[in-house]
């Protein structure tokens, strides 16, 4: 079940989406709310070599603004689409730049903010790989 604070995410990231033109370029939006009560907007950028999805592009903008840990995130998309759950490749992105935040998906009807730990269960760790490959102890539990 989702609060209203998570309504008014969905709405921002509905709202910017809706805004642009509609074209392929950018059929996502992406917002990120972080633990200070900030809120950080993207959208995804379609190419042909390989695009950027909503969700990593709204990280980046968050980590140039100087975020504070991210604490929840929503993507929506156009034309009516409503909140899309991340793609693979995206939940793996979260979990690494931000292992706690939480998502929101559709379930069935409704909204469901759930952590990205429970999006990808049994995860790769690239950080717990990283930190073993150069001899230190593990940044994040497991
Ligand atoms: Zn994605």
């Amino acid at each position: 079940m989702s609060s209203a604070a998570d309504q008014a995410l969905i709405e921002r990231a509905r709202a910017l989406i809706e805004s642009l033109p509609d074209d392929e370029n950018h059929t996502v939006a992406a917002v990120a709310l972080d633990t200070a009560g900030r809120h950080f907007d993207g959208v995804n950028l379609y190419h042909f070599t390989g695009g950027l999805c909503a969700e990593p592009v709204v990280l980046a903008v968050a980590a140039a603004q100087q975020a504070a840990p991210l604490e929840v995130v929503v993507a929506v998309g156009n034309r009516g689409r409503g909140v899309l759950a991340p793609c693979g490749r995206c939940r793996q992105i979260l979990f690494d730049y931000h292992p706690d935040i939480q998502v929101l998906v559709p379930h069935g009807p409704q909204i469901r903010r759930v952590g990205i730990r429970e999006l990808l269960p049994y995860t790769y760790n690239w950080h717990a790989q990283t930190d073993r490959e150069h001899g230190e102890a593990s940044r994040q539990a497991e």
